[in-house]
């Protein structure tokens, strides 16, 4: 039974939105990328919360039904997916479902696009259900480069931090072997079931070793899976263009709304590799070092110290936590690559010059375009065969991304494909995808790849 909204229960964007001590609750995670939420539930679980992966996709009618059509799709398949959970539990629990047990995690970033409200939304659909409305809302923000603060007890905050970093990076090595192995597999089927096997595997070892301070337990498991993983290539199969895939973090990495994409380029004789999560993350940080630098500038030129010696702490303390992170991520790769050559990611701040020496974009703007915009140029360069750019229909940052990154892709005689997603399915994308891949592979035919 649904109840009507009303104007003051906007009060509950404050005390049901924001940030919750979890201990002692089931924490349900939505899923974007399959195998980094599972990872990344096993942290949760390894500092004691009781966390939980929530089937996707599933509740899409309900994500529909409580929505106008008009938001961003991310936001219309993660409310169906807490939907769904809290019916399905309250059936089967019946008068024991108590919804003050449940808190429900939907970070957020802070604009310019609509992701900051997705969580204000869902806020204000669970509170139209009596049942729901005591459910709670678990946020972290880009503000702060996702830190746990207010969820995880504060003196373990900053393992926490370096554990679920570490999932990221993990889960990016899982899918960047998925990749790599499945276009060049022994037997079909191989590779996925392979894959699957090994995300069970490390999500079990995230549990029992990511609040211990080291995490060479972690590490042991990841290179035996990739050195495993890497005997399902047949070397008799010759290599294969490559696809480079920008776009909207969630879509292109949420395999039911991209309706597995990947899969199907490889289906026409590709390998791909999409961009990563660990990139996103690495970004935020990075925009408050620089946020924090250009408020240095300005207040030292004001002369107010007090606010100059603030931003300037702000600035060290960003600064180093991207040090810290892109140190994890290099010795992951390194360790990795011994193995496998999985492509790396590039550092944010080389990002940034591609788009100043181009001026093509700039990080004053913000969003996903920075990232994706840079990467469709470093990919041209690099000697690529194609660029596909996967989005949510109606995507602001994705749509800049196309306006700007297409005309330059196309004028260099580079495949490129926009592709963007609303739920439905388009009866000529697959036709689109494989004239896509016939361009691609004539221009693998006479430049090779990198
Ligand atoms: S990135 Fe695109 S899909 Fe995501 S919130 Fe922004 S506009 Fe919506």
């Amino acid at each position: 039974m649904k109840k009507v909204y009303q104007l003051d229960n906007f009060r509950t964007m404050s005390d049901g939105v924001g940030r919750f001590n979890v201990q002692g609750k089931k924490f349900l995670i939505p899923e974007m990328n399959k195998i980094g939420g599972h990872l990344l539930a096993g942290v949760f679980r390894g500092f004691g919360v009781n966390s939980e992966v929530m089937t996707t996709y599933e509740g899409l009618d309900l994500g529909k039904e409580f929505t106008s059509g008009k938001e961003c799709f991310p936001c219309i398949v993660t409310l169906g997916d807490i939907l769904l959970y809290l019916k399905k539990e309250k059936e089967k629990l019946g008068n024991a479902f108590n919804p003050e047990n449940y808190i429900y995690f939907m970070p957020e970033s802070n604009g310019p696009c609509r992701f900051g409200m997705y969580n204000k939304y869902h806020r204000i659909v669970l509170d139209t259900f009596p049942d729901f409305d005591k459910v709670k809302i678990a946020s972290l923000s880009s503000e702060d480069s996702y830190s746990a603060d207010g969820l995880i007890p504060k003196e373990r905050i900053q393992d926490f931090r370096k554990a679920s970093y570490l999932s990221v990076v993990a889960g990016d090595i899982l899918d960047r072997l998925l990749w790599k192995i499945r276009p060049y597999e022994r037997k079909a089927g191989m590779a996925d079931k392979f894959i699957d096997e090994a995300m069970e595997r490390m999500t079990e070892s995230f549990s029992r070793h990511s609040s211990k301070k080291n995490f060479s337990d972690i590490f042991t498991d990841l290179i035996e899976i990739v050195a495993e993983g890497k005997e399902i290539i047949n070397p008799d199969i010759p290599q294969k263009p490559l696809i480079g895939m920008v776009g909207e973090i969630y879509v292109r990495s949420h395999l039911k709304s991209n309706q597995d994409t990947i899969r199907i380029f490889e289906e026409y004789g590709a390998e791909v590799i999409n961009a990563s999560i660990a990139e996103w993350i690495n970004y935020t940080t990075y925009d408050l070092a620089r946020l924090a630098k250009t408020a240095l500038r300005l207040n030292l030129k004001g002369f107010r110290l007090k606010e100059a010696k603030e931003s300037l702490l702000r600035y060290l303390k960003y600064n180093l936590t991207l040090f810290h992170q892109y140190r994890q991520q290099e010795k992951v790769y390194r360790m990795v690559r011994n193995h496998i050559d999985i492509e790396k990611d590039h550092k944010i701040g080389h990002l940034e010059k591609v788009l100043k020496k181009d001026n093509t974009f700039s990080f004053e703007v913000g969003t996903e375009a920075c990232l994706s915009i840079s990467s469709v140029m470093e990919h041209a360069r690099a000697g690529y065969n194609g660029i596909a750019n996967i989005f949510p229909f109606t995507c602001m940052p994705s749509n800049i991304t196309s306006a700007i990154a297409k005309p330059l892709i196309t004028g260099m005689n580079i495949p490129y494909i926009d592709l963007p997603y609303d739920g439905s399915f388009q009866p000529g994308r697959e036709a689109a995808i494989r004239t896509f891949m016939y361009q691609a592979c004539q221009r693998f035919k006479t430049y090779g790849r990198p």
